[in-house]
């Protein structure tokens, strides 16, 4: 039986082992060597251009995937920059409009100066997919579940859509995780992390991922990560792996803590708003369910009262700690007005629905009657 017949946990486990040599090590070493001998049979020569712990770690979340190729970057926006990095000036791009604040920044401030125009469109609704067949962009670019409102995406329909029109389909995965959502076996062209999040999963380093069953994608990716100096660090690449091997057991913790969280928050007259894609009020609660395993740990709420309470809210929380980042294995709030959404102009933040009182939580794998007492506490001071 070959590893790939194995459940995911036991991949997740079992992938990112190898290069010990003859120690009998039964975890790799960090490879921090910046050159290599010539000839080598693994065939490193400069680490810009490989190494064995990001090697290590590309092969695990293939697995995890279930993709023929993976390709390990220094961030997530390093893993974005080089698949923009492909296209050239006069190209076009179909881009959900709800899509991550630093990719728009990326987007509107850097690859536009290089003739990359980029069409926003509110994806989840089927009568916007027309603009696709019409344009035949470069490339469609999504998230699902999107931040912060968490709307989902039909993967499915948009790459059957997209493969008509000729024309490759890009998912950032990050809020789902290879655990619960395979972007590549929904039809996708490439799937993208910032392992930063979920896939590492203990806050601690940054890093990005592409994977692809495109052997023409991968060539450019290992391309783009050695031309553009976009590598991961080895020490980085080995916490990541080190993370990853987790990954499945983390995800069904946050999954079960957030439905729990959400359908107590439901309750709250307090609570204006909760969004959770596998509560049932959730608008795309059907396909959500289609499509991923499991709801992830993000929770979309908006309280019944102004702005600088909803952040005095967030500052008296003490098992939720006010900051940007999501996917740790600690609970974490953020209000994206003034925080992960800070960088878009307001007028396209209100435009999106990312409202001055709407709050992020990012729910952590600690017990979850702690986590709704806090909240509850909190509340209760409003
Ligand atoms: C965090 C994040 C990124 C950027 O990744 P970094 O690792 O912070 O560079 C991109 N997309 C999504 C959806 C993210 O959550």
């Amino acid at each position: 039986m070959s590893k790939s017949d194995h459940k995911i946990n036991t991949r997740a486990v079992h992938e990112a082992r190898g290069y010990v040599g003859d120690t009998g090590a039964v975890m790799p070493p960090v490879y921090l060597s910046s050159t290599f001998e010539t000839g080598n049979p693994d065939g490193f020569d400069y680490t810009r251009s490989g190494n064995p712990n990001f090697r290590l770690l590309e092969k695990a979340i293939a697995s995890l995937e279930g993709a023929e190729f993976g390709t390990c970057f220094g961030s997530g926006v390093s893993a974005i920059t080089a698949v923009v990095s492909t296209l050239k000036s006069g190209d076009r791009v179909v881009a959900e409009e709800n899509v991550y604040g630093c990719t728009y920044r990326l987007f509107d401030q850097v690859f536009g100066k290089f003739g990359v125009q980029v069409d926003y469109l509110d994806l989840s609704d089927p009568d916007n997919w027309e603009h696709i067949r019409k344009t035949a962009p470069a490339l469609v670019w999504l998230e699902s579940p999107t931040n912060p409102l968490l709307k989902i995406i039909d993967i499915e329909g948009i790459s059957r859509v997209a493969q008509e029109a000729g024309c490759d389909v890009l998912v950032d995965n990050t809020f789902a995780s290879p655990y619960l959502q395979q972007p590549l076996a929904l039809g996708a062209t490439l799937s993208l992390h910032s392992t930063t999040k979920y896939i590492n999963g203990h806050s601690d380093c940054l890093g990005g991922a592409v994977l692809t069953n495109d052997a023409d994608w991968h060539a450019r990716m290992i391309f783009a990560q050695k031309a553009l100096g976009l590598q991961p660090s080895p020490f980085d690449a080995w916490l990541t792996a080190r993370g990853a091997r987790t990954l499945p057991l983390r995800m069904d913790q946050h999954c079960a803590n957030a439905l729990a969280l959400a359908e107590w928050l439901e309750d709250q007259s307090r609570v204006t708003t909760v969004r959770y894609p596998f509560l049932p009020s959730h608008p795309q609660h059907d396909l959500a369910r289609r499509q991923m395993r499991a709801g992830s740990g993000l929770i979309v709420i908006e309280l019944d009262c102004p702005s600088d309470q909803a952040l005095a809210f967030s500052k008296g929380l003490t098992l939720f700690t006010m900051a940007e980042s999501l996917g740790g294995v600690e609970s974490l709030i953020c209000h994206p007005a003034s925080m992960t959404h800070a960088s878009v102009p307001p007028e396209v933040r209100r435009a999106v629905g990312i409202s001055d009182g709407l709050l992020r939580l990012s729910v952590g794998i600690e017990d979850p009657n702690d986590l709704i007492a806090d909240l509850s506490a909190a509340l209760d001071k409003l």
